[in-house]
């Protein structure tokens, strides 16, 4: 199997996977024990904290909580935007957002609350002059995504918030940081330091999966949205996941390692290769988001004409993983809602295809995907 989909899930480190399976096997205590402590969980939980801590810039007084995923991370973030808004004010994102965050509001509209939507530009990016225009001081939270799943446009986080905080000090400020962290350099102290709180997913940093978190800044209070035994200082319930979170620990170092040691580079260097041979082979493909910043990894292109459903099934057929946009939407026969904000016609936007790229690839898997693709295609 060739896998190009590194942004729906990716595949865990060997050490990961080594980690997880000593716990399970042997040091399957629960954590709240009274012998749990003997054999150091807490300090397995304080380790992966730091871990994430240092992933993301983070002091070591902002905390870590663990969940069940993004998704949990950013229905909690969401529910606490909702919690601040029952008697006046309004919240706000974006029509970017992944459907963790997007549904959550879109359910919460429903049922009365004020709910503002920020549009998306031609570039894949937050429209900050209309962000302008949208807020007043009655602006209770806010949550807009860091890098865009399908696109991986780096959105411009840094001035959003600015701009938030200027009008309203006293604004709540998520972002849902899921496709960034592990395949970027961020920092929750320089560009993200007005931000209150950010959602991560280990299993896209080649973690396991069904666990992530929510860091909280020190300071921000918030409320549980998991109720139940007290653990995690009552912010979320339930019994801790340990050898996940053993396994959260390995992959956050192994993947702060890959962004120091500048591999992300290489990716990049792959990334665009892929696209000059896509370029030079199909001269009227599409690269979306293409003109603004993106994730080193992500190419979301089209070639028109294509449908990118039989695709998708043709390649898997010939053992190669690439996908037509998210995997929310890898069910529906819409095509990515994202291509027609960004004013790409119906038949573009059938045509498009993401491939996301990890340090595992090489140019050997690309060009075969080339060559796939010229035999299916020409
Ligand atoms: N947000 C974004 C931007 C994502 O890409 C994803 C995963 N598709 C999620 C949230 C949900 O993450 P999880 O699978 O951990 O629930």
């Amino acid at each position: 199997m060739i896998y190009l989909d590194n942004n729906a899930t990716t595949k865990p480190y060997p050490d990961v996977v080594d980690v997880m399976g000593q716990f399970m096997a042997s040091r399957y205590w629960n954590a709240s024990s009274g012998y749990g402590h003997l054999d150091g969980l807490e300090e397995v939980v304080e380790s992966a904290k730091a871990s994430i801590r240092n992933l993301i810039g983070a002091t070591y007084d902002d905390e870590v909580i663990f969940t069940s995923g993004a998704t949990e991370s950013n229905n909690w973030a969401v529910a606490e935007g909702a919690r601040r808004c029952v008697n006046n004010g309004y919240i706000l994102t974006s029509q970017l957002e992944h459907p963790s965050i997007k549904e959550a509001f879109d359910n919460l509209q429903r049922q009365g609350v004020d709910v503002r939507w920020v549009n998306v530009t031609k570039e894949g990016l937050i429209d900050l002059e209309e962000l302008a225009t949208l807020i007043d001081p009655d602006i209770r939270f806010a949550s807009l995504i860091y890098a865009h799943n399908e696109t991986g446009v780096i959105q411009p986080i840094r001035e959003a918030a600015n701009l938030i905080r200027s009008l309203a000090p006293q604004c709540l400020i998520h972002s849902d940081a899921t496709q960034a962290i592990g395949k970027m350099p961020i920092s929750f102290t320089d560009e993200l330091n007005q931000i209150d709180l950010i959602s991560f997913s280990a299993h896209k940093f080649h973690g396991p999966k069904g666990i992530g978190g929510l860091v909280i800044r020190n300071g921000t209070n918030i409320e549980p949205f998991i109720r139940g035994g007290g653990q995690q200082s009552n912010l979320r319930s339930g019994t801790l996941n340990i050898p996940a979170i053993a396994g959260v620990n390995v992959a956050a170092r192994k993947s702060l390692e890959l962004i120091e040691g500048n591999q992300f580079q290489s990716i990049q260097t792959l990334r665009n290769y892929f696209e000059s041979r896509i370029a030079e082979t199909f001269p009227d493909s599409i690269f979306v988001g293409s003109q603004s910043q993106r994730l080193a990894n992500t190419s979301f292109f089209g070639i028109p004409g294509a449908d990118a459903d039989d695709v998708v099934y043709a390649l898997a057929a010939e053992g190669i993983a690439l996908s037509k946009g998210s995997s929310c939407s890898a069910q529906s026969i819409m095509p990515p809602l994202i291509a027609l904000l960004m004013e790409y016609n119906h038949e573009e936007a059938t045509s498009l295809l993401r491939v996301s790229l990890s340090y595992e690839n090489s140019c050997i898997e690309v060009d075969e995907l080339i060559q796939k693709l010229v035999e299916l295609l020409h």
